[in-house]
């Protein structure tokens, strides 16, 4: 008789799961040699997106082989979910998969360094995330079962304000927001309006006052009349990182940003 293991997966990964069986409690047959990490991924769950796993109330890792009627509790990976640190870094960085160019865009806004591609493969996106040490963010599957991944997150919602909540809520980071260029990922540096009068028409000369360009690729930035948005994004953003690490303040830098120049012309 085959063995049997009953996996109970936690109500967040229920959307990984074929929708004809979406159920918290499944009854899977046990060949008694897979691994845990493997059962898991058979059911369609990422595992990136696993966290806390137990059988009998020990934890296990995905490396673990369960034996015939074991339960096993699968959690979702905590919130915020720390990420590896980096020296010199308060924020881990970003790469997007090619669908995420919005969201991309978003994050700069927000001072995240996010490298982001619209061309760019899979194996490919697995060698920079891993090189540069990046989280990958992306709505592809696949691409979180490659087992090279040293990082990778399921970005949740179809539009762009429901993907920056998920990714903001996910890993609470601390936002810089308007020091970086939203075309190219550059860092913005404050710049003289003097130095730039003769490249701004003459309707902007008269209307802006705080500037900032980017050190990279040379892109001109202002507070202008579709800042409304953005200034909500921010404002947005910060009172939900806020609201995520349960501190309630602003964290650190991350309001206002007026004393820096600087701001999306366009988002
Ligand atoms: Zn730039």
């Amino acid at each position: 008789m085959d063995a049997e293991i009953t996996i109970r997966v936690a109500d967040d990964l229920l959307m990984f799961l074929p929708a004809a069986r979406r159920e918290p409690v499944r009854r899977v047959p046990y060949d008694g040699t897979s691994t845990l990490g493997h059962l898991v991924e058979s059911l369609g769950v990422p595992l990136p997106e696993v966290g806390p796993m137990t059988v009998g109330g020990d934890p296990v890792d995905a490396a673990f082989r369960p034996r015939g009627g074991d339960e096993v509790l699968v959690g979702a990976v905590p919130r915020p979910q720390p990420v590896p640190p980096e020296p010199g870094r308060v924020s881990p960085r970003f790469l997007l998969d090619v669908h995420l160019g919005t969201l991309a865009r978003r994050l700069r806004l927000l001072g995240l360094d996010t490298a982001y591609h619209n061309d760019m493969d899979d194996p490919a996106l697995v060698v920079q995330a891993n090189e540069e040490r990046r989280v990958l963010l992306t709505q592809d599957r696949g691409l979180l079962r490659r087992r090279a991944l040293w990082f990778g997150a399921y970005v949740r919602g179809s539009r762009p304000d429901d993907q920056l909540r998920d990714v903001l809520g996910r890993f609470a980071p601390v936002l810089r927001p308007w020091t970086r260029c939203t075309a190219c990922n550059g860092g913005l540096v404050p710049v003289d309006k003097t130095e730039i009068e003769r490249e701004l028409a003459a309707g902007t000369r008269r209307s802006y006052d705080v500037y900032g360009r980017c050190e990279r690729c040379g892109q001109v930035y202002w507070r202008g009349a579709h800042g409304d948005h953005l200034e909500e994004i921010v404002r947005e953003a910060t009172r939900l990182v806020a609201d995520a690490r349960g501190d309630g303040d602003a964290p650190d830098g991350a309001a206002g940003g007026t004393d820096r120049a600087g701001a999306a012309v366009s988002e």
